[in-house]
């Protein structure tokens, strides 16, 4: 699976899911663009990317922003010369009961996983019709898909992401540019590194493969669905979960 003479870029790329979904898109080939609201950092994973032999380059945007995103997305055309894959990963989390979640809870996590995305790919869309080529990747949920008590706002967010997903690939399909999602489950993070040993154990037995999972599983289905090994696949939500959902 190769993206050679690709560009890509990652919302929310300066760390864990996103800075790994980064590193594999240029170690097959892609010059990449890392954004996130945190430049150190992104300039840090930019500067692993050049490492690797790969142009790259590092921008400061809040994802909620679609003034942000059109700056974006034209700076990323003109210095590194088009725009082919897309990967909304930015997103955040603000747990609570429903009785108990504050408004602006459920309006940042919205604005955030699903605006957000939304806004990224109106702006790309344009570059990628006009080349006839594009792959937009969103990273969804598994809890998209089950729903997860404590969750109303990420839950809604990422389901919402899932409709999106499929209705982009209707609206961009004949412009060659495909539009999927991912559906992680428990993957190993500085978020469930956190976790004592017996909830994680608990949290494991719940999964037929016997573990959480790892960025790089994410990576690989990133990078699997921005490869032309998935030229026929648009409007698919890639459960990547060890069975707990199937
Ligand atoms: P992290 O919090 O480690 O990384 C998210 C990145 O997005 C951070 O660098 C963060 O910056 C950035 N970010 C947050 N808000 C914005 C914003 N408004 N604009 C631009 N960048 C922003 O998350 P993960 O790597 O764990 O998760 C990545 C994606 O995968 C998310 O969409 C998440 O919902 C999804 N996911 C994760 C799972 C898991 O088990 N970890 C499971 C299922 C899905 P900063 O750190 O400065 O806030």
């Amino acid at each position: 699976m190769r993206v050679d003479g690709k560009v890509a870029l990652i919302t929310g790329g300066a760390r864990g899911i996103g800075r790994t979904i980064a590193l594999k898109l240029a170690e097959a080939g892609a010059d990449v663009a890392v954004l996130d609201v945190n430049l150190e950092a992104s300039e840090e994973t930019a500067a692993e990317i050049r490492a690797l032999g790969r142009k790259a380059m590092a921008l400061k945007a809040d994802v909620t922003s679609l003034a942000e995103a059109d700056e974006a997305v034209k700076k990323v055309v003109a210095e590194l010369g088009g725009l082919h894959i897309l990967v909304n990963n930015a997103g955040i989390t603000r747990d609570g009961l429903i009785l108990r979640m504050k408004e602006e809870d459920w309006d940042l996590v919205l604005n955030v996983n699903l605006k957000g995305a939304f806004n990224y790919i109106k702006s790309s869309v344009r570059v990628m019709g006009k080349q006839r080529n594009g792959a937009i990747i969103n990273i969804a949920s598994i809890v998209g898909e089950m729903g997860n008590a404590g969750q109303a706002n990420y839950s809604a967010s990422k389901a919402g992401l899932i409709g999106l997903t499929k209705t982009v690939a209707r609206e961009f399909a004949s412009r060659n540019i495909r539009s999927n999602a991912i559906a992680p489950g428990f993957i190993q993070t500085a978020m469930t590194d956190a976790l004592p040993d017996d909830a994680r154990e608990k949290l494991a037995a719940q999964i037929p493969l016997g573990s959480l999972g790892t960025v790089d599983d994410v990576a690989n289905g990133v990078l699997f669905l921005a490869s032309d090994a998935s030229a026929y696949i648009t409007g698919h939500v890639l459960s990547i979960n060890g069975g707990m959902k199937m």
